[in-house]
């Protein structure tokens, strides 16, 4: 089965409404000059207050608008938090949940990430789960126990059937935001891991159909390498997304062509 790629932006706590803008204008000046591949998805996480400022122009620049996070319930006494349904109100079609760092500097457990997968999903979201072990766990070989545990406790909530909308990205903890990209051989080894055990959990249609994202360091000469592995369907990007520019050349190494 051919999956369609999707590459997502994934801003973190940077650019305030009017760098969103000033992106936004980059974006399309690229485009007018090297059009988006066809076939390849492409989505955009910005904080929540500048969400509204990339809606306006999400259609012109074929973006799809995605959140960083959401809680686990539709609305409640939470300061400070944001739900499913009102982020699928904002024009949201993703929602990122179970990123590490929010795992490690909020201490998200996976029982309450699966609670929030299935809020995302309630709301008519589709979850980007986020897995991936620490540097401490790979050097000790737990790798593989501790993605199984992750996926199958995030999906714990949720029953998915063949038709269902998933994307888990695979995002090794020693990778982010450290420019220690994973060799295109070991994310496309753990990538087709994680692909096995979603068939186990799920069923093989969903995992057949489900979008295997890479993220940790990915930058414009790294993405074509990662990309030609048979289970990255695209990636997750941090640092290399706050500039248009190099965003532009990620996606366009998801293409037939080169970056
Ligand atoms: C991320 O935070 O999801 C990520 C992949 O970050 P970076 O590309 O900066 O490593």
């Amino acid at each position: 089965m051919s999956r369609r790629p999707l590459v997502v932006a994934n801003w973190k706590m940077n650019h305030t409404r009017r760098a969103a803008r000033h992106w936004c204008a980059a974006l399309g000046e690229r485009l007018e000059a090297e059009p988006w591949p066809s076939g390849v998805e492409v989505a955009v996480a910005p904080p929540f207050t500048a969400l509204a400022a990339v809606a306006e122009s999400a259609e012109r620049l074929g973006l799809a608008l995605a959140a960083q996070n959401c809680h686990s319930e539709p609305s409640g006494p939470v300061t400070g938090e944001v739900s499913a349904p009102m982020l699928e109100e904002a024009g949201c079609r993703y929602v990122i949940v179970g990123h590490s760092e929010r795992r490690q500097q909020f201490g998200e457990t996976d029982r309450f990430i699966a609670r929030k997968v299935a809020a995302a999903r309630r709301a008519g979201l589709v979850p980007i789960l986020c897995i991936g072990e620490s540097e401490n766990q790979r050097e000790s070989q737990r790798t593989e126990p501790v993605l199984e545990a992750q996926l199958r406790q995030g999906l714990s909530e949720v029953r998915l059937g063949s038709g269902d909308e998933l994307v888990v990205a695979y995002e090794p903890v020693w990778a982010i935001g450290t420019g220690r990209v994973a060799t295109p051989e070991l994310a496309g080894a753990t990538q087709a891991f994680v692909r096995d055990i979603l068939a186990a959990v799920a069923g093989p249609a969903v995992a057949e159909a489900t979008r295997i994202l890479y993220g940790g360091s990915v930058k414009p000469e790294s993405a074509a390498g990662l990309f030609a592995q048979p289970h990255v369907d695209g990636f997750l990007v941090g640092g290399a997304s706050l500039e248009a520019e190099p965003f532009h050349r990620i996606v366009l190494a998801c293409g037939s062509g080169s970056c």
